[in-house]
């Protein structure tokens, strides 16, 4: 069956605590999810760029990138001039070092955006996938143990 495929760029932004701790910023979409900030790539830009913009425009957050992430994929069905049309994504992630900007001044189609502990943001992504993601950040920034 045929897909229509599309290919998102985002980011996960960190920041250090000073207990030694690591937070990163989830999004609340309108539908009640908890995500990591992202979206389409326009054409001609990079991934890089996009996944900036998109954290900006998200988030109200600057970030430097530091690392890629791995990508993950998912199919999803979309009305579309009344017809379902069925949808596959690839979205490039890449690790994002906080430098300046308040989540207070996050889109406003986006819900809410907040800062949550790292074991707190794996549990509340909503997103097994990205939950993948949140972990293998967990491991590069903080090692496998625990704390
Ligand atoms: P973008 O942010 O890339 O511009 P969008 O907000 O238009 O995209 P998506 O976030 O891809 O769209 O959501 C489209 C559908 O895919 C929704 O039903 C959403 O719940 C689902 N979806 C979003 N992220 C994931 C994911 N990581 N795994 C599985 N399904 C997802």
């Amino acid at each position: 069956m045929t897909a229509r495929f599309q290919i998102s760029a985002g980011g996960v932004v960190f920041r250090r605590t000073g207990e030694g701790g690591v937070e990163v910023a989830l999004i609340a979409t309108p539908g009640g999810r908890w995500a990591l900030p992202k979206g389409l790539v326009e054409k001609g830009e990079s991934l890089e760029s996009t996944a900036l913009r998109e954290v900006q425009e998200e988030t109200g957050l600057e970030a430097e990138i530091v690392g890629r992430l791995d990508p993950i994929e998912y199919w999803y069905w979309w009305q579309e001039e009344g017809q379902k049309v069925r949808h596959h994504k690839k979205v490039y992630f890449f690790l994002m070092a906080y430098r300046s900007g308040d989540v207070a001044d996050h889109d406003f189609e986006v819900e809410d955006v907040r800062w949550f502990p790292i074991d707190e943001a794996i549990q509340k992504a909503s997103y097994p996938l990205e939950r993948q993601v949140l972990q293998r950040v967990r491991e590069r920034l903080l090692g496998s143990g625990e704390g």
